[in-house]
């Protein structure tokens, strides 16, 4: 079973997982699974997650820049696709290609 992830922010790129966080994790899991035993959890791997907003700002949504953004043509820019992104993933693909559609007539 995985739970997760965490975030933590970070000023230069390390993979390394503090083993010490698991304390954290437990009060987490044993908010809905009382009976998890101790000694049962072992970390997992860590990732880079890019982000628009920083630290302690309201969350922003996705930053879609075609053409009329940045001036260079078949070129679509998506940042900042997190969650929901995958629920808006077709959703995103329609506005991708009506940016490369209408830059391509
Ligand atoms: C823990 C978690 C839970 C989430 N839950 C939800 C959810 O419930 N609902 C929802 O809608 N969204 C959810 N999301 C967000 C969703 O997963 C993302 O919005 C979506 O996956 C973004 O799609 P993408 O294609 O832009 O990027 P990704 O899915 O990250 O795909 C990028 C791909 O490019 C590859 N890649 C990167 N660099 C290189 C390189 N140099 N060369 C070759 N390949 C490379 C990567 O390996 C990866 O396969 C969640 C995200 C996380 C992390």
């Amino acid at each position: 079973m995985r739970f997760g992830p965490d975030v933590e922010w970070i000023d230069r790129v390390v993979y390394e997982v503090d083993e010490a966080k698991a304390d954290q994790f437990y009060d987490a899991i044993r908010k809905f699974w009382p009976a998890l035993p101790e000694g049962s959890l072992h970390a997992d791997y860590s990732g880079i997650r890019p982000k628009l907003a920083g630290p302690g700002q309201p969350s922003r949504d996705f930053l879609i820049e075609g053409e009329e953004d940045h001036g260079v043509k078949g070129v679509v820019n998506l940042f900042g696709i997190e969650s929901p992104g995958l629920t808006s993933c077709l959703a995103i693909a329609d506005h991708v290609a009506d940016l490369l559609g209408k830059y391509s007539a």
